[in-house]
């Protein structure tokens, strides 16, 4: 049986009680559906920044009415400290990943994305602490790796930021670690490589690619590629991502006080992610005939990425159930009933 298996039997058996921060989010609306699916006790806090009530109101409708009532959602603000405290209290664990994802908006706006990703972690991670949690997981970045060139990417061989929104996540693992030196609070971040999947926001200026792409297809516009195709990325299934959320959160001893890439070590370019959309798509009956459109490479982006993740594997347990083609096959039914 794998670690997974083991810590989902673990969970059924002894529920407890979670605090999912962005959980009307992407990644935060699926850790939510999982926890409630397993009868935990959830309480959920986001003040809608880039979250969305139908996000929650879409888990309500995948979960049993007494699951559900398992959730207490607190609309709030990380960037008060008296919202995190209320949202910590007699929490076990926490799964902190509200922030404001995108290169490009930390680099329009990089002042309020150093509030919620900086000061509002801060407040998380001071509230956790006081409330005494058992453990405190949270979404770093593999933005992280900044402009060190070797692939695949190790956890201890980190480059320069190259934007914003990477110096902010990078900062995060400064603060988790100094908290770990300086008050013994122990927690974990998790490296995300480009999650994709269900509830993913395909809508406004700062969409990630395989949403922004895949509804650019199905209304039959042109998609447009940020530089000659040939960037790479190691597009990580949610799924893969609440696997490293739960195996994290009952870490225990080494496996704790560290940072974990969290993608599936594959790589794959822009070019050849476009093939894979319509492929995928047009299995499920959707055809687009047109041809993407490139235009100039994108500030602050990283031109390769693709992880190694022995070290999740190794101390964690981490075992990637879905590959990216496997993860398109699960998603795309989604974006199809979504968009049209
Ligand atoms: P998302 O925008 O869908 O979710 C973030 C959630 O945080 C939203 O629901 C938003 O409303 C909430 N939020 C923002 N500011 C807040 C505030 N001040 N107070 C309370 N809630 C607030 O993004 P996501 O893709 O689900 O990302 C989740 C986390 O993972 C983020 O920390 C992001 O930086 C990180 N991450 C994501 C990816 C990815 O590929 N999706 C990659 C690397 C890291």
């Amino acid at each position: 049986m794998s670690r997974y298996q083991q810590t989902l039997d673990v969970l059924r058996q002894q529920p407890r009680t979670w605090l999912v921060t962005g959980c009307a989010g992407f990644i935060g609306s699926n850790l939510l559906e999982t926890l409630l699916k397993l009868d935990q006790r959830v309480v959920g806090l986001d003040n809608f920044a880039t979250g969305h009530q139908r996000n929650l109101d879409e888990v309500r409708g995948l979960v049993t009415a007494e699951q559900w009532a398992r959730l207490r959602f607190i609309e709030g603000d990380i960037r008060k400290l008296d919202d995190c405290r209320q949202a910590a209290q007699g929490v076990d664990h926490v799964l902190h990943q509200a922030a404001l994802g995108s290169v490009p908006r930390s680099l329009n706006d990089p002042i309020t994305t150093n509030e919620v990703n900086i000061s509002g972690f801060l407040n998380v991670l001071v509230a956790a602490r006081d409330a005494q949690v058992k453990s405190f997981v949270y979404a770093a970045s593999s933005s992280t790796y900044g402009d060190h060139p070797g692939l695949p990417k190790v956890e201890d061989r980190i480059g320069k930021p190259l934007s914003p929104y990477a110096v902010t996540k990078y900062v995060n693992e400064l603060y988790a670690d100094v908290f770990a030196r300086s008050y013994g609070f122990k927690s974990v971040g998790l490296r995300y490589f480009n999650v994709f999947g269900k509830r993913q926001d395909p809508e406004g200026a700062y969409a990630a690619v395989i949403p922004k792409w895949v509804a650019a297809m199905i209304r039959n516009e042109d998609v447009a590629v940020n530089g000659d195709g040939e960037t790479s990325r190691d597009f990580c299934f949610v799924e893969n991502a609440v696997q490293a959320n739960l195996l994290a959160a009952l870490a225990e001893g080494q496996a704790q006080d560290q940072v974990y890439n969290v993608a599936v070590s594959g790589r794959t370019t822009l070019n050849q992610l476009f093939e894979f959309l319509v492929q995928t798509l047009g299995r499920i009956g959707v055809q687009y005939d047109k041809r993407p459109v490139y235009r100039d490479f994108r500030p602050g982006d990283v031109r390769h990425s693709q992880a190694d993740i022995s070290k999740g594997a190794s101390l964690l347990g981490y075992a990637p159930t879905h590959t990216i083609v496997q993860g398109l096959e699960e998603a795309m039914p989604w974006y199809v009933q979504f968009l049209r």
